[in-house]
């Protein structure tokens, strides 16, 4: 794997004056994978929690790590049976992290997977949609004008309140509480977030009406995001796991799915632009439009999307024995 992340030594970093966001000092311990609960795993890459903090202090002023896991050493796995990128701390993410990070730029109005789903809705003819995690409504704002039924449900406040800046149906309340069912459940860039895979797709489903769809957008691993994406952003306890297509398949054979689609994005100009920066070292203004055709040929884009068609269970039927 290509993602590998050089283990480095670094000092106690210097915590004085930094804004601390955590509500526990507890060291939750991954033993087996988080989906599929085999205990078989590849390592692909260690990072000192120390450096991690550092890192956080140094780009965005503030420190979303418990300190109980200071001195730690973060292990990425690879499970040999599901295929899902896992870590062996749990240190989980708050909504105070969202609140801040939701200042920076954080949620894009646009990405580039939304015409593929926006294409899927339209010849399906889509009357009621769910997105899980709607951030700042980037991707609600996009269908609400032809989507009869459009609800967001987001837990950061200040995404919210970005979203009822712009008219949209957002609800604070948990999936578990939405009272309806949706021909689409749908949620972007929301999956690598969770640190309960299984149960967060059970959630999702619960609310797919009969014959519904679940689509999921999550960062592609054999995309542009292996060759640069070593930031703290992929890493607990921001992000808390990778998902593969393999991991797509196996989602699918137990929840009884199937997958109608799958669509990895291309890369654009500004992950390009980033690539080169990456791999060169140097901070180039727009690198060759040549170089990127090429490039576009071999390297998909940031994610990959899927769309899983719920199947209702075959009802048995009743012999005269
Ligand atoms: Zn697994």
């Amino acid at each position: 794997m290509n993602n590998y992340i050089d283990l480095r030594q670094k000092n106690e970093p210097n915590l004085q004056h930094v804004k601390n966001i955590f509500n526990t000092n507890e060291i939750k311990t991954v033993s087996a994978c988080p989906l599929c609960n085999s205990k078989q795993f590849l390592v692909t890459g260690r990072i000192d929690v120390n450096y991690l903090i550092e890192n956080w202090i140094k780009t965005r002023n503030f420190n979303p790590i418990p300190l109980a896991y200071l001195n730690k050493k973060l292990e990425q796995r690879l499970c040999k049976n599901c295929n899902l990128t896992y870590y062996n701390y749990s240190i989980t993410d708050c909504e105070q992290l969202y609140n801040l990070l939701a200042t920076h730029n954080y949620y894009p109005a646009f990405r580039p997977e939304f015409e593929f789903v926006i294409d899927f809705l339209n010849n399906k003819k889509i009357k009621s949609v769910l997105e899980v995690g709607c951030g700042g409504g980037g991707f609600l704002d996009k269908i609400q004008n032809y989507v009869p039924l459009v609800l967001g449900s987001e837990y950061s406040q200040t995404a919210i309140k970005i979203c009822k800046q712009k008219n949209l149906n957002v609800t604070d309340e948990k999936i578990e509480n939405i009272k309806s069912k949706f021909d689409v459940v749908c949620n972007f860039e929301v999956a690598e977030h969770v640190n309960n895979l299984k149960e967060f797709m059970q959630s999702c489903l619960n609310k797919v009406d009969k014959n519904g769809y679940l689509i999921i957008s999550t960062p592609n691993p054999n995309g542009v995001l292996n060759f640069v994406g070593d930031g703290i952003l992929d890493l607990p306890p921001h992000h808390q796991c990778i998902i593969s297509k393999k991991t797509f398949e196996y989602l699918a054979k137990i929840f009884n799915l199937k997958l109608t689609a799958y669509y990895e994005t291309k890369l654009t100009y500004a992950e390009y632009e980033n690539y080169v920066k990456h791999i060169t070292h140097k901070n180039l203004e727009s690198p060759d439009i040549a170089g990127f055709n090429l490039t576009s040929k071999i390297l998909s884009g940031h994610s990959h999307v899927v769309i899983f068609k719920k199947i209702e269970p075959k009802k048995q039927l009743k012999t005269n024995i």
